[in-house]
């Protein structure tokens, strides 16, 4: 790698090597090869066995954790494969902190995965330092927290998270699949761990299942790369090579995603069958304010509430351009429906507290024409 520090774009287009440098091939090559032949006894080329290490997946790990200013990066073979190789650093009777407000798969490992091994979880707004000052216990090891939250993009402060965690010698893990690397950068606030579902907008085009774990703690790596290779949700060389492709395009398709959810945010706003719009970019967010400090955007997540839920079944069958769909963060404008989708693990009444019910759609804004997705929505939305 080049001495000087590049710059984000030029990173992600390049990857961590710039090609190969064998033979000069500008797209790094998949090495779809399980195991590698030593030269001689007790020597390797670096590479034994696609488990524990493969140069393609190596490459991608190295892209993203150049993107997240960490010292390592791990990838997986989802999302929740990264956060479950996460809560393997802990051992029974450890606590956890999470938001309560966070992706349903990450609350369905802790409540019935881990739970039966021993691992405690508070779900707590971590919006508010106070709840989570009083959530911390003896046994209290670590807080996660996704910022914005899914699905009601709710922001928690992640320096001032980090102050906490500090005092209390807590490991801040801190999911940052909503925003990417691109506009936030969650360990150079404090966090000691950064997830992602790589499925998302590291990919970013709804082909491929991907998760990743980036740290800057020597220690932490080290644990991690023992608990990939042992427990085996690797990522795969073909995969990975997707997952580098489609990183070389994040800059611009987040910022034009962006551009585009602003827009249909002022629109849902203003109208009428609309009772509530939550984004970050609207001015008048909860969250807005922290948000614009720690990062330099606010994606392309929006929920809102219908005020009429019995227009929801209308409104999935009949857009036409935005597909109804699970998953989020590809060049294709999504829209979901949590309490019966992504949110079904929760409980009812967690559902309830927090306000995810029957009322309340979610769109991940693709990089379509700002024209087509405001007349979909306007075919649904307007008599
Ligand atoms: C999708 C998602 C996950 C899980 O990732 P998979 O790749 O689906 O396993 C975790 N966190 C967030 C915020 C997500 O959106």
């Amino acid at each position: 790698m080049i001495g000087k520090k590049l710059d984000f774009e030029t990173v992600s287009v390049r990857g961590y090597s710039g090609g190969d440098k064998l033979t000069g091939a500008i797209s790094y090559p998949i090495y779809q090869s399980a195991t590698f032949k030593h030269p001689e006894l007790n020597k390797s080329t670096g590479y034994d066995y696609s488990r524990t290490n493969n140069p393609t997946r190596e490459e991608v790990e190295r892209t993203l954790c150049l993107l997240e200013d960490g010292i390592g990066a791990v990838a997986f073979s989802t999302g929740v494969a990264a956060i479950s190789a996460c809560i393997h650093l802990f051992k029974p009777n450890d606590h956890i902190i999470i938001s309560e407000d966070l992706y349903g798969g990450t609350f369905r490992l802790f409540k019935d995965i881990y739970s039966v091994f021993g691992i405690k979880a508070s779900f707590v707004d971590t919006s508010k330092l106070d709840e989570i000052k009083n959530s911390i216990y003896e046994n209290t090891k670590a807080i996660f927290i996704e910022t914005p939250s899914n699905p009601l993009m709710r922001v928690s402060d992640i320096k001032e998270i980090s102050y906490i965690c500090k005092a209390s010698n807590l490991i801040l893990i801190v999911d940052n699949t909503f925003l990417t690397p691109y506009f936030q950068k969650p360990l150079s606030l404090g966090a000691d761990i950064v997830i992602h579902s790589g499925t998302k907008f590291l990919g970013g085009h709804n082909d491929v299942l991907a998760g990743f774990l980036v740290t800057n703690n020597n220690d932490i790596l080290s644990k991690i790369k023992l608990i990939q290779n042992s427990i085996g949700a690797t990522l795969s060389s073909f995969d990975s090579w997707l997952i580098l492709r489609g990183i070389k395009t994040l800059h611009i398709r987040v910022e034009k995603a962006q551009e585009n959810a602003l827009i249909i945010s002022k629109y849902l706003n203003l109208n009428l069958k609309v009772e509530k719009v939550y984004y970050v970019g609207l001015e008048d967010h909860i969250g807005h304010e922290i948000n614009s400090k720690q990062s330099t955007g606010s994606g392309s997540m929006i929920s809102f509430r219908v005020k009429d839920k019995s227009l929801i079944p209308y409104i999935l069958k009949n857009l036409s351009i935005i597909s109804f769909a699970e998953s989020l963060g590809g060049v294709e404008t999504l829209i979901t429906y949590p309490f019966t989708q992504t949110h079904s693990e929760i409980p009812k009444e967690l559902k309830d507290k927090l306000g995810i019910d029957e009322n309340l759609l979610r769109l991940s804004v693709g990089i379509e024409s700002i024209n087509d997705l405001l007349n979909d929505l306007k075919s649904v939305l307007e008599d």
